[in-house]
């Protein structure tokens, strides 16, 4: 077949940020792109929402500096974007201890809460002193080895007791990752954390190796605007180098017919060589599904579907108090809180562009639910309880002046095939980019969609690539 048979020579199914990187960098190594985006709008889970009329983030709204992909992307697309540090203010986590629930900031020099030296004072403040005793006992065991890596939390529990679990290690895995420490392997997310300890034979001298001295939470960038600006420039770079992006366009099935592969939409089938599918894990699942290898259980999906559901609510106030910044850029907030919310962002206090926006005395608060199907996020007056709780300053129901939400049905990173059947359909041209296979964040989700990208430009008279 030629390739004026086909629609495109690549069809990109989602138009998330893995997605449109690649739509960008094929596009602008000659080949004919088409991205199918199903709902009306381009970034997935970079979202932008608005309140009173200002602009701010309602999905991701910063990207980890461990890697320059965001940064790398920008200035190689020449997107329009100015890149800022969050305010130096560090966030904070809330937990419970004899005295009740209270905020302290989070401690410097760990690693998803598994600290350099547990018997530092601001770890020990949070743990305690058995905790942290018990914690720095790791370094006396037998050396850890990589077989039969057991949970985070099995690990954890195991090597430096309960209370680092509880107090630091499960707040962290769930409010970055949206999964208890239980349902994930170190080595997954933080394969380098996990190469270094195992090197060393021990977690703590494996947080020696990777922890910096920033408060935590400062490893991180943003850009001016919004991180939702970055899904926009980059879409239209990517048309303006000719990829046409088809929004409120769900691709239904993706079926590979010989030597071409068919994407099935509601106009009809697109023929393309290749098919990269950048959806969430959920729908990536789905899709592959229908190649009619795996039947599907609707209640269990249905029940799994609620579990990778992410709901983010964000409220502007009102309150000369919060002029302060009572809990830097945030809260985490551990398990044993009673709480509504897994994680509170003071928006205007991490970003100073956004302060810039914002009336005198005026806050804007997002936060991240514990569980997207619970109630207790939807008042000015839920809201005015939680804020209070969370950062200690209290709130009155009349001072929360507007509130928006989001739910991210498919938010939850996690290996939709096997990695078996993935060489098999990388055989056959169908690819799988996006944090469902790089792992959650933009700093992961960038770098590995871009050298997909390059990979086709190099190989493209051959499907062999996973
Ligand atoms: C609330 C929240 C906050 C976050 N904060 C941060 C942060 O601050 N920093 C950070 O680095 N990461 C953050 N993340 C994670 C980060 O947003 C994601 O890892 C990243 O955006 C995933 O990008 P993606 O392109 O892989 O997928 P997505 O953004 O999920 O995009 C997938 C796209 O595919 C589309 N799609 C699905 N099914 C189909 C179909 N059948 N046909 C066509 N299109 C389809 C979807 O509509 C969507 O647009 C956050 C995530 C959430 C939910």
């Amino acid at each position: 077949m030629s390739s004026a048979d086909l629609d495109a020579d690549l069809v990109i199914v989602g138009a998330g940020i893995a997605g449109l990187a690649i739509a960008h960098d094929a596009a602008r190594a000659g080949q004919r792109v088409m991205v199918l985006e199903a709902a009306d709008r381009v970034g997935g889970l970079v979202r932008r929402a608005e309140v009173c009329g200002i602009p701010f983030d309602i999905g991701a709204e910063s990207f980890a500096t461990r890697t320059s992909g965001v940064a790398d992307l920008i200035a190689d697309a020449g997107l329009p974007l100015t890149l800022v540090a969050p305010a130096p203010g560090g966030a904070h986590l809330v937990t419970t201890g004899e005295t009740g629930s209270f905020p302290a900031p989070l401690p410097r020099r760990t690693v998803l809460g598994i600290p350099a030296d547990p018997l530092a004072a601001d770890v020990v403040r949070i743990l305690g002193p058995d905790g942290s005793a018990r914690a720095a006992a790791e370094r006396m065991l037998p050396p850890l080895r990589a077989a039969d890596e057991p949970s985070l939390a099995a690990l954890i529990t195991e090597r430096c007791g309960p209370v680092l679990l509880a107090r630091l290690v499960d707040p962290l895995c769930r409010s970055i990752y949206s999964q208890p420490a239980d349902a994930v392997r170190l080595s997954r997310l933080h394969p380098v954390l996990w190469r270094e300890a195992v090197e060393r034979g021990s977690l703590l001298a494996g947080a020696v190796a990777c922890a910096t001295d920033d408060r935590a939470g400062a490893a991180v960038g943003g850009i001016v605007g919004g991180m939702w600006r970055l899904a926009a420039e980059l879409a239209s770079a990517a048309a303006a180098r000719g990829a046409r992006i088809r929004t409120g366009a769900p691709a239904l099935a993706v079926n590979p017919h010989g030597d071409r592969i068919a994407v099935d939409t509601a106009d009809g089938p697109v023929r393309a060589a290749r098919v990269v599918v950048a959806t969430g894990t959920s729908a990536a699942r789905a899709l592959l599904d229908q190649t009619g290898r795996r039947g599907s259980d609707s209640e269990t999906d249905a029940d799994a579907a609620g579990a990778l559901a992410v709901r983010v609510v964000a409220a502007l106030v009102a309150g000369a108090a919060f002029d302060d910044d009572p809990v830097g850029s945030g809260v985490i907030v551990a398990p044993g809180v009673p709480s509504a919310a897994k994680a509170l962002t003071h928006a205007n206090a991490k970003w100073p562009w956004l302060a810039d926006t914002l009336p005198a005395g005026r806050h804007l608060f997002r936060l991240s639910a514990r569980d997207a199907r619970a109630p207790g996020l939807e008042t000015p007056a839920d809201l005015a309880h939680e804020i209070a709780l969370l950062t200690g300053i209290p709130l009155d129901a009349a001072d929360v002046l507007a509130v928006t939400s989001a739910v991210y049905a498919d938010a939850v990173a996690g290996a939709p095939v096997d990695d078996r059947r993935r060489r098999e359909l990388a055989g056959s041209g169908i690819h799988l980019a996006g944090a469902a296979v790089a792992g959650t964040g933009l700093a992961s989700v960038v770098p590995h969609a871009r050298a997909l990208a390059a990979s086709f430009s190099s190989t493209s008279h051959s499907r062999s690539i996973a």
